[in-house]
């Protein structure tokens, strides 16, 4: 039975477009094992550059936040200083 590309269900034998979401199915000769993993490994990279974009954000926010503490710490440190 072929995979939807699209969504992952199965649909039946002979079937030209997913019973799930509608999306036209590809012949089952050309759609066989071959073009399932890279489908899968770009799906699962894309995931993981999104996840690292995440986390780079997030750095980068906590580094803001860092020199923003540490810029209101020297502020007040010199303001008691010069009072
Ligand atoms: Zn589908």
């Amino acid at each position: 039975m072929p995979i939807c590309q699209h969504c992952g269900v199965t649909v039946p034998d002979g079937a030209f477009y997913c019973l799930n979401c509608g999306t036209a199915m590809k012949s089952p000769a050309t759609s066989s094992s071959a073009s399932q993993p890279q489908v899968t490994s770009q799906e699962s990279s894309s995931e993981m550059s999104a996840r690292l974009e995440k986390a780079m954000r997030r750095t980068e926010l906590l580094t803001y936040a860092a020199a923003g503490l540490g810029a209101s710490i020297l502020f007040v440190i010199i303001l008691i200083a010069f009072l």
